[in-house]
């Protein structure tokens, strides 16, 4: 039994995960300012005695004793990251140090949720984790781009200089039950528009493409990544090759719920990346990973709970 922190645990992906860990048998101190996320997505872990919730934000200091940290904090949807973006560069940057400064005192494992935005707009397709990206330093994504990048810096700088354990993980587009239904990213946002029968609403023209993960794969990739030989920090990819148009995703979403709605086009926001699909050659080399869930099977899991919320 270890004894874990999650930042950001009560949040989307965060609750999955501290569930599967409480499952394993694991003491869990998720901590969280609930910008994002919501004591509803870990209310049914409340009353585990080896789960622990504490309020905090960390951009401040954190002073507890832990083996594993798992630091998600941040918000992750497009959204929620511009609202207040100097926050967000805050979270992940004066976040980063402060649980780096943590793992280093406990002598913690700490693995970083990065993302594929890493990559930006790529050039390279599909991304390998050696490609560097092509990320605009000064535009609307920057806030979150960046201070994943900055991020990734002062992981890999805490492993050369302090010799920590360091693990950084790109995630790619995940989706699935506890998804914010504003969250306002495109999954969620397209299913709760088909449940309420509103028009479903493409930005740009549709052609731009994403690779989506269903959220089990992601936690289960998540876990093996922390629990690899030392030696493997990273950065590898997880996520779901299977890349699919935004266009063919809305058309999916029509017909798996049998909706009425009407497909409509918005201008496509600044800097919005035209391709994205990861290369997992090393999680499926390295940690004998690959996902599981297709696309169908997941989107229908994730309409049944979303049924469950959305009038
Ligand atoms: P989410 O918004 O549901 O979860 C983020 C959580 O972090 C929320 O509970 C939020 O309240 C909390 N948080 C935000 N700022 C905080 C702060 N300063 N202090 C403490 N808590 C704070 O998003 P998610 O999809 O669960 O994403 C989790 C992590 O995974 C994020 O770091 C995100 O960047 C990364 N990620 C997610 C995806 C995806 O597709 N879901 C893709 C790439 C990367
Ligand atoms: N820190 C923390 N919890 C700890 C130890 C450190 O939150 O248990 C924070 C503290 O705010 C510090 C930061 O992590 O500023 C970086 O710590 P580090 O030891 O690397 O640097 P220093 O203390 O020299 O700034
Ligand atoms: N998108 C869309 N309609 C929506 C929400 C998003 O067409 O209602 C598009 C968005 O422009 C982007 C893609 O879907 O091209 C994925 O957007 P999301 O915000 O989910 O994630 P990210 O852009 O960070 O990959």
């Amino acid at each position: 039994m270890k004894r874990i922190l999650v930042t950001g645990g009560a949040g989307f992906l965060g609750s999955h995960l501290c569930e599967r860990l409480i499952a394993a048998g694991h003491d869990v101190l998720c901590v969280d300012n609930y910008f994002t996320g919501s004591k509803n997505n870990i209310a049914h872990l409340l009353s585990h005695p080896h789960f622990e919730l504490m309020r905090h934000d960390v951009t401040f200091p954190l002073y507890v004793e832990v083996d594993q940290i798992y630091n998600l904090a941040c918000p992750a949807s497009p959204v929620h990251y511009q609202y207040d973006p100097v926050q967000t560069t805050k979270t992940s940057v004066h976040g980063a140090i402060n649980m780096l400064g943590l793992a280093k005192r406990v002598k913690a494992r700490i693995l970083q949720a990065s993302t594929s935005e890493v990559y930006g707009d790529p050039e390279v397709h599909p991304q390998h984790e050696s490609y560097w990206g092509k990320v605009n330093p000064i535009g609307i994504r920057s806030c979150y781009d960046e201070g994943k990048r900055c991020a990734e810096t002062l992981f890999f700088d805490y492993w050369r200089q302090h010799r920590l354990q360091i693990k950084v993980m790109r995630i790619f587009n995940t989706y699935g039950p506890r998804m914010h239904p504003n969250d306002g990213r495109v999954v969620s946002n397209f299913i709760v528009q088909a449940l309420r029968g509103e028009d479903i609403t493409i930005y740009g023209d549709g052609s731009q493409t994403r690779s989506f993960c269903y959220v089990d794969d992601l936690i289960e990739g998540m876990i093996r990544l922390m629990e690899s030989p030392e030696e493997t920090t990273g950065p590898i990819n997880i996520g779901n090759p299977g890349e699919f148009t935004i266009l063919a995703l809305a058309e999916h979403v029509i017909r798996l719920i049998g909706s009425k709605s009407k497909i409509i086009r918005l201008p496509l926001p600044q800097d919005d990346p035209k391709q994205r699909q990861p290369d997992i050659t090393q999680a499926q080399k390295l940690l004998q990973w690959q996902p599981t869930v297709e696309l169908e099977n997941g989107l229908k899991r994730t309409i049944d709970y979303f049924r469950s919320i959305v009038a």
